[in-house]
C-alpha cells in the first residue's frame, strides 16, 4: 500500500467520507509527484509526445498573433502542466526562430516532472499556481491537457454531492453520480490575466461541448460519469491503488468558454482537433519533415494521422482559445 493510500484510509476512518474532488486532487498530486508518466513505456502518451509538429504549429500559432498584435515587448510564455516540456521546446524553437523570444513561465506542482522540464528549458521559472505569474506584459499561454487533471465534483439526481467512502475496506462512491462540475477550475483567472495584459491561451483536451455540434451519439453532452483511471495504456478503477494511477475527467468546453467569457477575452472554438491541425498546415509541415528526414516519412505520416484522425484524436480532442481584447483573430478556428 503506498503512503497516500495509507492517508486516505486513515483520513476517511476519523473524518468520514471525502468528496470526489478531494480525493481525485490527491491521488493526482501523488501521481505525479512521484513518476513521469509519459510514453510507450509509461502510463499514457499525449500529442507532443506524439510529433514535434504539434509544439511547433502551437508555436508557429502564437507567433503569428503576436506579430500581428504588433510585435510587443515584454511577452511571457506560460504553460500549465508541461508534462516533459516536450511541447514548450518545440514551441518555443519556432518561436525563436521569428524573433519571438519571451521568458518561460512554467506552472508545474510536480517536482519529479520540473527537473524533467528544467533540462530542456533552461532559465524557466517555476510556479505552484498561476497566480504567481508575472503581472505585467502579454502571456502566451499553452495547456494540453492540463484541465482534464484538474478535479470534479459529482452529484447525484437530488444534487446531493456523491462522497468516497470505505466499504468493507474498499473506496466506494457513496451515491450514483447524475452530473459533474471542474470544481477548481482556473478558467477565469486565466481569462482575466490576459484580459488585463495582452496575450491569448490556447487550450487543448479531451472532452464534450453539448449537443449542438454536430457530435457523435456517445460524444453528445456528457452531464453523467466521466472520472476515468489510466495505466499503461488501458482503463483501470479510479478507486482501486488510489495515487498510482492518472484520474482525468472530460472537460466541459461549454462550460470553459462560458468562463473565459465572463473573464474578459473573446473565445474562439472550441473545434476539433484534427480540423485545427489541418488548418494550421499539419500536413504541409509533415511532408517538410519527411523530405528532410526520408526514411522516416512512414513514422510522420502515422504521427500526423493519430493526431488528425476522427476516429484517433482527432475529434475527441478539442482545441479552443482565449484572445485579449485589441490582439487579433487567431489562425485556425474559421468555420
Ligand atoms: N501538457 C503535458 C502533460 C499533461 S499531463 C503533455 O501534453 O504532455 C498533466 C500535467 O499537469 C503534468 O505535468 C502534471 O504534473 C501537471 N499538473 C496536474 N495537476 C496540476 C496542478 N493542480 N497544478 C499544476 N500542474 C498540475
Amino acid at each position: 500500500m503506498n503512503p497516500l493510500e495509507r492517508e486516505l484510509r486513515a483520513r476517511i476512518e476519523s473524518q468520514g467520507p471525502i468528496s470526489v474532488a478531494d480525493y481525485m486532487a490527491a491521488c493526482n498530486a501523488h501521481y505525479y509527484a512521484t513518476r513521469d508518466p509519459f510514453g510507450a513505456a509509461g502510463d499514457f502518451i499525449t500529442a507532443p509526445e506524439i510529433s514535434q509538429m504539434f509544439g511547433e504549429l502551437i508555436g508557429a500559432w502564437l507567433t503569428d498573433l503576436w506579430q500581428r498584435a504588433g510585435r510587443p515587448e515584454g511577452a511571457h510564455y506560460v504553460e500549465l502542466g508541461p508534462g516533459r516540456g516536450t511541447l514548450a521546446v518545440d514551441a518555443l524553437r519556432v518561436m525563436r526562430k521569428a524573433g519571438l523570444e519571451p521568458d518561460i513561465h512554467l506552472v508545474e506542482t510536480s517536482p519529479v516532472l520540473r527537473q524533467v522540464q528544467a533540462a530542456g528549458l533552461p532559465g524557466a521559472v517555476w510556479h505552484g499556481e498561476i497566480a504567481t505569474l508575472p503581472e505585467n506584459g502579454p502571456l502566451l499561454i499553452v495547456a494540453n491537457e492540463f484541465f482534464d487533471a484538474l478535479p470534479i465534483s459529482q452529484y447525484d439526481k437530488s444534487d446531493e454531492e456523491v462522497m468516497v467512502a470505505l466499504v468493507d475496506d474498499k473506496f466506494v462512491r457513496t451515491g450514483q453520480v447524475a452530473s459533474e462540475i471542474r470544481s477548481e477550475c482556473p478558467a477565469f483567472e486565466i481569462g482575466r490575466r490576459i484580459h488585463q495584459q495582452g496575450g491569448a491561451a490556447l487550450i487543448a483536451d479531451y472532452g464534450y461541448v453539448g449537443p449542438s455540434l454536430g457530435e457523435p451519439d456517445w460524444l453528445q453532452f456528457r452531464s453523467g460519469d466521466t472520472l476515468q483511471a489510466v495505466s499503461k495504456h488501458e482503463f483501470a478503477d479510479p478507486f482501486s491503488d488510489p495515487g498510482s494511477r492518472d484520474l482525468t475527467a472530460h472537460v466541459d468546453f461549454s462550460a470553459l468558454a462560458a468562463t473565459g467569457r465572463d473573464s474578459g477575452p473573446r473565445t474562439f472554438g472550441p473545434v476539433g482537433q484534427g480540423q485545427w491541425l489541418d488548418a494550421m498546415g499539419i500536413s504541409q509541415r509533415a511532408e517538410a519533415l519527411a523530405a528532410a528526414v526520408p526514411n522516416r516519412t512512414e513514422e510522420i505520416a502515422a504521427a500526423r494521422d493519430r493526431l488528425v484522425a476522427p476516429e484517433e484524436m482527432g475529434r475527441l480532442f478539442k482545441v479552443m482559445a482565449l484572445v485579449a481584447p485589441g490582439w487579433p483573430a487567431p489562425a485556425g478556428f474559421a468555420s
